[in-house]
């Protein structure tokens, strides 16, 4: 079990040494999807578009209409950098550590690391797929590691 530390001001720290991600309204649905180990996306029930991040309308045709749908979890990387240096010390031991922008196959475009991939020979347009570590009692993070 994880260890907490009350900051105050509504603040908590987890033992767990790197930033989490704060679900608004918005991306609660998203994240509670992690936490089952499921990639969800908004996508339109008028047109079939999928996109992030969730907003209220569909950003091709501007319908209401839409839900949250279970993502395939495959795409390609769109874009990478490979991080020698510490900016944030819970990254420390993981140097070097590959932080990507993944295209996913129904379109949109997530930001994360790629694990397990060997950062010397990654390269734009690599299929990759999502995992999911439970990293807290509350948070599962996604990641993706190449096919
Ligand atoms: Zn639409």
């Amino acid at each position: 079990m994880p260890i907490r530390v009350d900051l105050g001001k509504g603040g908590v720290m987890s033992a767990y040494p790197k930033p989490l991600p704060v679900p608004s309204v918005e991306s609660k649905p998203f994240w509670d999807g992690c936490k089952r180990h499921e990639l969800l996306l908004p996508c339109c029930g008028k047109c079939g578009q999928w996109w992030f991040p969730p907003g209220p309308t569909c950003p091709n045709c501007w319908s209401t209409e839409w839900e949250w749908k279970k993502a395939s979890g495959r795409g390609k990387i769109y874009s990478f950098g490979v991080y020698h240096r510490v900016y944030h010390k819970g990254f420390e031991s993981e140097l070097p550590y590959v932080l990507a922008v993944v295209e996913l196959d129904e379109g949109p475009r997530l930001v994360s690391n790629v694990i397990d991939g060997g950062s010397k020979s990654l390269e734009c347009d690599l299929p990759v797929e999502v995992v999911f570590e439970d990293v807290t009692e509350d948070t599962t993070l996604y990641k993706f590691r190449r096919l």
